[in-house]
C-alpha cells in the first residue's frame, strides 16, 4: 500500500482577514452542509484503493467554524473509504475564537492529535491591523484548553514583518509565544498579496511596512532564539521542540503531513483549490465554491488545472522543496528515485554558492545557510538552472 498524506479545505471563515489570499469564503453557513458532502464524495471519487492514510491535514479557512461532530464525521468518512495507519498524524486548523474546550476535548477524543493554531502575534494591536479576530489572550486560553483536552501536539502559527512592526516587537512575540510552550512553531514573514485590504492599506500610505533589512532581522532573529529555546529549525519557516529533560515518549514534534509535501512524496488533496501530486501527475481543484458544488454534484473531477512534469521537472519540484528542508534534500532518495547523484545534477553550480556562504556541504548532501534562506528563490535558481 502506497502511504499518502490527505489534505481537505475547509474553505470558510467568519470574517476574511486584511492580508488574506486564501481561498476562503466568509459567512456561506448556508453552504457548509452541502461542502462537507460534496468533500465526502470527491473523496470516494478520488481514492484509489492501492492507498493508505500516513497524515490527515485538515486546513482551511477556518476549519473549526463548523462544529466538532462535522469534523468528527468527515473523519469517520475518512476510515470507511480509506485505510488509515493506526499511528496516522491528524491534524485540525483553527482560530482561538472558534474553539471552546468541549469542542477541543470532542475533537482529541475523536482522533485528533494535532492542533496547529493560528496564533499570528504576540501583540494585540498587530492582531488588530490585519484584521484578526483574536487576542492574544484567547490564543494563550486556547492553549490552556488544548492541553487540558489532552493535546500534546500543539502547533502555533506566527507571522513576522507585520506593518509598523519592529525586530523588538517581534522578539516580544517569540519570547511570549515560547511561554505558551508550544510543540511546533510556523513563522512566516507577511506577504502583501496584491488586491487585498491590506495592499491597498500599504499603497495608501495608512500603514507602513517594515523595511526589507528589519525583515531579514527578524527571520535571523527567529533562527537564533528558537533553537536556544529548544526548538530545532528543520525547515525555513518551521520549528519543531527538541525532548525536555526527562521527558520520554514521543520525541519527533515536526510536521509528518508538511514532510510529506517537503520530501516530493505523493499526496492527495480535497476540497476548493486543493492540489495534488500523485506519481508525476499534479491537479490542483476549482477555486469558486458554487463550480466546485457544481461539478461534484454533476459526478465530474472538480479540477481545474491539471499536468503531468516530465522527469527534469519532477526533479527540479523535489530539489525546490528538498531545500527548505535543513537537512537539505536526502541524496539517497534522489539517486534511488532518478539513478543519478544530487551531486551530478548539481554539477559545479555549487561552488560559488558554498564559497559566497549560501550553501554548506554536509552528509553527502548540500543544504542553505541562514544567509542562503534570506535569498532561497534567488540561490535555488542559480542552483537549478538546467532544470529549469
Ligand atoms: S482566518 Fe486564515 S483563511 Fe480565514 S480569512 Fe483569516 S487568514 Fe484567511
Amino acid at each position: 500500500m502506497k502511504p499518502m498524506g490527505l489534505y481537505l479545505h475547509i474553505p470558510f471563515c467568519r470574517r476574511k482577514c486584511l492580508y488574506c489570499d486564501f481561498c476562503s469564503y466568509p459567512g456561506r453557513t448556508g453552504d457548509h452542509h452541502r461542502y462537507l458532502a460534496a468533500l465526502k464524495q470527491e473523496l470516494r471519487q478520488r481514492w484509489n484503493p492501492r492507498w493508505q492514510v500516513a497524515t490527515i491535514y485538515i486546513g482551511g479557512g477556518t476549519p473549526t467554524i463548523l462544529p466538532p461532530s462535522a469534523l468528527l464525521d468527515l473523519l469517520a468518512t475518512i476510515r470507511t473509504v480509506a485505510p488509515v495507519q493506526p499511528q496516522a498524524e491528524v491534524t485540525v486548523e483553527a482560530n482561538p475564537e472558534t474553539v471552546d474546550g468541549p469542542g477541543l476535548a470532542q475533537l482529541r477524543a475523536g482522533g485528533v492529535n494535532r492542533l496547529s493554531l493560528g496564533a499570528q502575534s504576540g501583540h494585540d494591536r498587530f492582531l488588530e491591523i490585519i484584521g484578526r479576530r483574536h487576542t492574544v489572550a484567547d490564543v494563550e486560553r486556547t492553549v490552556a484548553l488544548a492541553r487540558q483536552a489532552g493535546f500534546t501536539n500543539i502547533n502555533l502559527d506566527l507571522i513576522y514583518g507585520l506593518p509598523g512592526e519592529t525586530p523588538a516587537d517581534w522578539q516580544q512575540t517569540l519570547r511570549w509565544a515560547v511561554s505558551l510552550r508550544p510543540d511546533h512553531l510556523s513563522c512566516y514573514g507577511l506577504q502583501v498579496e496584491a488586491g487585498t485590504p491590506l495592499d491597498t492599506m500599504v499603497r495608501e500610505g495608512r500603514v507602513r511596512l517594515p523595511s526589507e533589512d528589519e525583515v531579514s532581522a527578524m527571520f535571523l532573529a527567529a533562527t537564533r532564539f528558537l533553537p536556544a529555546a529548544g526548538y530545532e529549525q528543520y525547515e525555513i519557516a518551521n520549528f519543531a521542540r527538541r525532548p525536555r529533560a526527562g521527558e520520554t515518549g514521543r520525541c519527533d514534534y515536526r510536521c509528518r503531513h508538511n514532510l510529506i509535501y517537503w520530501r516530493y512524496q505523493d499526496y492527495l488533496g480535497l476540497g476548493l483549490a486543493a492540489a495534488s501530486t500523485v506519481a508525476g501527475h499534479r491537479w490542483v481543484n476549482l477555486s469558486d465554491l458554487d463550480a466546485y458544488l457544481a461539478a461534484v454534484d454533476a459526478g465530474t473531477a472538480p479540477t481545474a488545472l491539471a499536468e503531468t512534469l516530465t522527469p527534469k521537472q519532477e526533479m527540479a519540484e523535489m530539489l525546490m522543496l528538498g531545500f527548505r528542508l535543513t537537512a537539505g534534500p536526502d541524496p539517497e532518495a534522489f539517486a534511488e528515485r532518478w539513478g543519478v547523484s544530487l551531486a551530478t545534477v548539481l554539477g559545479d553550480r555549487v561552488g560559488p554558492l558554498l564559497s559566497g556562504g549560501f550553501l554548506q556541504q554536509e552528509a553527502g548532501t548540500y543544504r542553505l545557510t541562514p544567509r542562503g534562506m534570506l535569498v532561497s528563490n534567488q540561490v535555488l535558481t542559480q542552483l537549478l538552472s538546467p532544470l529549469l
